[in-house]
């Protein structure tokens, strides 16, 4: 059972908590996702360029790339490949990455405006017109997810398509996968199907494959958009251990508070013995 961040945001009844899985063993590089997104969302082109280390040509995740497949060569081979035949001894790893819809998510912890918030499906989203371009989210990421779109100066993000979650239908990249290596559901049911869908990977002979952001006692208390990796995080760009960035804020603010009340009776003493 994974965390109910809608309820912990005051949601006295609310539909099950719905995020991602997606499988990276699946996917074809197709960035067929990638395109579904800014379609659907209206997200607007922001230029394409190799990056000199592989055939992506969007890079990275942005303000204006909420999807991004990344590809990663590697001169090895996969599974149970035969070494030494002809071209084979080389595996192309491709992953579609998003925001992860973090169940103690940092960017909305820090938000002054109220522009982040949780939804009732437990996802985390933007509201453009209320964020005031402050910029406190960026680096509050863990994952690097949100930025500043340069041509409006305010956040953007992933909203997991919450216009499409309100009408019952699927994300838009989730929709576009032709080979479903994204899919979209409850988490719980989605954890229950990656659990199986890693023993049939490792099976097949894949020992480093393993399950990213599925643990609800990592870091970030599990997140709403989860991976099957065939090789560690960091080979694909994503930190291996990533922690929520406003973990230490409650201890202090109770310092700040001590030195504060340590500070004010000082005071309180100086002024009453300069009048005695
Ligand atoms: S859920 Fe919607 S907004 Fe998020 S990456 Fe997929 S298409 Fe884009
Ligand atoms: S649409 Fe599916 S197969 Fe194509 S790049 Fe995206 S995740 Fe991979």
């Amino acid at each position: 059972m994974t965390a109910d961040p809608a309820t912990e945001s005051g949601y006295a009844d609310h539909p099950k908590r719905m995020g991602f899985f997606t499988d990276t063993s699946i996917c074809i590089g197709c960035k067929a996702c990638e395109v579904a997104c800014k379609e659907w969302n209206a997200v607007p082109e922001d230029g394409l360029a190799f990056t000199g280390m592989s055939y992506d040509n969007t890079q990275s995740l942005s303000a204006d790339t909420w999807r991004h497949v990344a590809f990663v060569e590697q001169p090895r081979p996969l599974g149970h490949q035969q070494h030494g035949f002809g071209d084979m001894d080389f595996r192309w790893l491709m992953a579609s990455d998003v925001c992860k819809h973090c169940t103690h998510a940092a960017c909305l912890d820090v938000c002054p405006t109220g522009s982040l918030f949780r939804t009732e499906f437990g996802t985390v989203v933007v509201q453009d017109d209320v964020c005031n371009g402050c910029g406190y989210c960026v680096p509050a990421c863990p994952y690097g997810v949100i930025g500043k779109r340069e041509s409006t100066g305010v956040a953007a993000k992933c909203t997991l398509c919450y216009d499409r979650l309100g009408v019952g239908q699927e994300p838009a990249c989730a929709k576009s996968c032709p080979t479903d290596s994204i899919q979209f559901g409850e988490l719980d049911e989605l954890r229950e199907r990656a659990a199986r869908r890693l023993e049939q990977v490792r099976a097949a002979g894949v020992d480093s494959a393993r399950l990213y952001g599925h643990d609800p006692d990592d870091g970030v208390g599990g997140t709403g958009a989860f991976f099957l990796l065939l090789d560690e995080p960091e080979v694909y760009g994503l930190p291996p251990d990533p922690v929520v960035t406003t973990r230490d804020l409650p201890s202090m603010w109770r310092q700040a508070g001590i030195a504060a009340a340590v500070l004010l009776a000082g005071i309180a003493v100086a002024t009453w013995g300069s009048r005695t």
